[in-house]
C-alpha cells in the first residue's frame, strides 16, 4: 500500500470490477453496503488532477494517494448513506463527515464505500445486517465474524487494501481474525470517534483493518490524533509506528495469559498459538506464563455494560429526528411503531437488557457491580504490565469462523466469539490481530496486547509475528 505505480482513475476502475464480481449474486460476499462506481470514477479524476499539481509543485499527494479504502457503514459519510446495517436508518445522509473520514481524505485516500455490519454493530456474524449477510471469502458457507465483517471480507477478498472498522468488544479484531486479515483496535480515545454512531461510548473505537500490519500501522497515524470535535479524544499526537516495525521482538518479554488457552479451545487454533510462540521465542522473545482471573466474567459484565450505554445511546432514534418515521396517532405511538419496525431483534433485547439493567431497584444488582468487574479488569491488565511485560500474546478467538446459522438461535454462543477480545475493551488497552495459519484451510488470528498507548510496541510484535509466521509484510 503506499504511492503507486497506478493513478487513482485505475485503481477507481480496479476495485469497482473487484467489488462488482465478489459481491455479486445470490453466494457473493456481499461486503458492501454502497459502492457507486460513477461517484469514485469523478472522485478518482479530481484526484488524479490534485496529484498531478502536487507533482508539478514538488508537494506530496498524502501518505495514503490514490489507496482505496472501505469505511464500516457507521460512519458518517455525505457523499454516502450511512445506515448502520439497520431499517431505522435506510438510506439516510449524515450531513457532516466522521473526523476519520476527513483524514483518510485529506491523506489523499479514495472512499471505496461503505461496508456491511451487524446492525448498530451488535453481533459477532454480519448476520444482524438488515440488508442480508456477509459471506467469509475464505468460504462463503460461513460468516466473516462481526460487527465489522464487511470490512474484513472487503480486504479478504482484495477488493481494497485497507478498510475502517469499529470495535467495542472485538468488531475488528474477531472478523479480521476471521478472514484472515490484521485488524487493529487502537487504545481508547486515540482516535476520535465524531462521526461514528455511539454503541456504547465507553468501549467504542474506530480501528483498521488490513493484509499486513504495516497497512493497518500506516491507516493508524493518518486517522488518529487530537480532535477538538470529541472531548473524548486524547489530547496527544498521532504515534509513529512504521519505524517501530523491523526492530524485531529481541528481548521483548511476551506474557501468555493462561485463561486464554483453556480446556474448550479449537485444538488447531491451540495448536497455531503455541507453534507461534515458540516462533516468537527462536526470534528473542522471552515468554512468561501470566495469570488474568477476571478474564470469564468479561462476557456477562459486557451484558450488562453495553446494552445499559447502548440504550441510551439508540434512545435517539425515535421517528422524530432521523431516519424511519412510522406515523401513528401520538408522539409516543409514532416512537413506538417506528423502533418496533427499525429495529431487528438483535438490537431490541439489547434495549430490553439495558433499560433493565438500569431501572430502579436493579441498577446496584447489575450496573454497578458490572462497574466493579470492569475496574478489576483493567487493574489485573496494569498489574501485568508493571511487572515486566510488554505485551501479550493470545488466540484472538476460541475457534475459526462458524457456519452460517449456526450460532442465530442461540445468542449466548454467538457472544462467546468475543471472549478473547472484550476484555481489552474495557481496559482501554491496544490489541491487533495478526493470521497465523489455517485450520482445514480456515484462517486463525493470534492477537497482541498492549498497555495504554502502547501502540508502537505493539505494532513492533505483531510486525515480528507476521514474520516467524510467513506472513504478507
Ligand atoms: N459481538 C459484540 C456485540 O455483539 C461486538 C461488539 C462490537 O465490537 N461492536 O456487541
Amino acid at each position: 500500500m503506499g504511492e503507486g505505480a497506478l493513478s487513482a482513475a485505475e485503481v477507481a476502475r480496479e476495485v469497482s470490477e473487484a467489488i462488482a464480481a465478489g459481491d455479486a449474486g445470490e453466494n457473493g460476499v456481499n461486503a458492501f453496503l454502497s459502492h457507486d462506481a460513477n461517484l469514485l470514477s469523478a472522485r478518482a479524476a479530481a484526484l488524479d488532477e490534485a496529484l498531478e499539481a502536487a507533482r508539478r509543485e514538488g508537494r506530496s499527494g498524502g501518505r495514503l494517494a490514490g489507496v482505496a479504502v472501505a469505511l464500516k457503514d457507521n460512519l458518517c459519510t455525505t457523499d454516502h448513506p450511512t445506515t448502520c446495517g439497520s431499517r431505522i436508518l435506510e438510506g439516510y445522509r449524515s450531513p457532516y463527515e466522521a473526523t476519520v473520514v476527513r483524514r483518510l481524505r485529506s491523506a489523499g485516500a479514495l472512499i471505496a464505500g461503505k461496508t456491511n455490519m451487524d446492525e448498530f454493530a451488535m453481533g459477532s456474524s454480519t448476520e444482524n445486517s438488515a440488508f442480508g449477510p456477509t459471506r467469509n471469502p475464505h468460504d462463503r458457507a460461513r460468516v466473516p465474524g462481526g460487527s465489522s465483517g464487511g470490512s474484513a471480507a472487503a480486504v479478504a477478498a482484495g477488493m481494497v487494501p485497507a478498510a475502517l472498522g469499529s470495535d467495542t468488544a472485538g468488531s475488528v479484531r474477531q472478523p479480521a481474525s476471521f478472514c484472515g486479515v490484521v485488524g487493529l483496535k487502537p487504545t481508547y480515545g486515540a482516535v476520535s470517534r465524531y462521526g461514528l454512531v455511539a454503541f456504547a461510548s465507553s468501549l467504542d473505537q474506530v480501528g483498521t483493518l488490513g493484509r499486513t500490519v504495516e497497512d493497518a500501522a500506516l491507516l493508524l497515524e493518518v486517522i488518529a490524533g487530537r480532535d477538538t470535535l470529541d472531548s473524548t479524544c486524547a489530547d496527544r499526537p498521532a504515534p509513529t509506528l512504521l519505524p517501530e516495525l523491523d526492530r524485531g521482538v529481541d528481548g521483548l518479554v511476551v506474557g501468555v495469559p493462561e485463561e486464554y488457552f483453556p480446556g474448550g479451545l479449537d485444538p488447531g487454533v491451540r495448536r497455531l498459538a503455541l507453534e507461534a510462540l515458540e516462533a516468537l521465542e527462536s526470534a528473542g522473545a522471552r515468554v512468561r506464563p501470566v495469570s488474568l482471573p477476571t478474564t470469564p466474567l468479561a462476557i456477562p459484565t459486557y451484558y450488562v455494560i453495553g446494552p445499559a450505554e447502548a440504550s441510551s445511546n439508540l434512545a435517539r432514534f425515535d421517528g422524530a429526528r432521523f431516519g424511519l418515521r412510522v406515523d401513528a396517532e401520538t408522539t409516543e405511538a409514532m416512537s413506538r411503531a417506528t423502533r418496533s419496525r427499525g429495529f431487528g431483534d438483535e438490537v431490541k433485547r439489547r434495549v430490553l437488557l439495558g433499560t433493565h439493567v438500569l431501572s430502579a431497584g436493579q441498577r446496584d444488582r447489575f450496573y454497578a457491580r458490572a462497574g466493579q468487574v470492569r475496574a478489576r479488569l483493567a487493574a489485573e491488565f496494569a498489574a501485568v504490565f508493571d511487572s515486566g511485560v510488554d505485551v501479550l500474546f493470545t488466540p484472538t478467538t476460541p475457534a475459526p469462523a462458524f457456519p452460517m446459522g449456526d450460532r442465530t438461535g442461540d445468542p449466548y454462543r454467538m457472544y462467546l466469539a468475543d471472549v478473547f477480545t472484550v476484555p481489552v475493551n474495557f481496559a482501554g488497552i491496544p490489541a491487533v490481530t495478526v493470521p497465523i495459519g489455517t485450520v482445514a484451510g480456515l484462517p486463525v488470528g493470534g492477537q497482541i496486547i498492549a498497555p495504554a498507548w502502547g501502540e508502537p510496541v505493539m505494532v513492533r510484535a505483531a510486525a515480528a509475528l507476521e514474520r516467524v509466521v510467513g506472513g504478507a509484510r
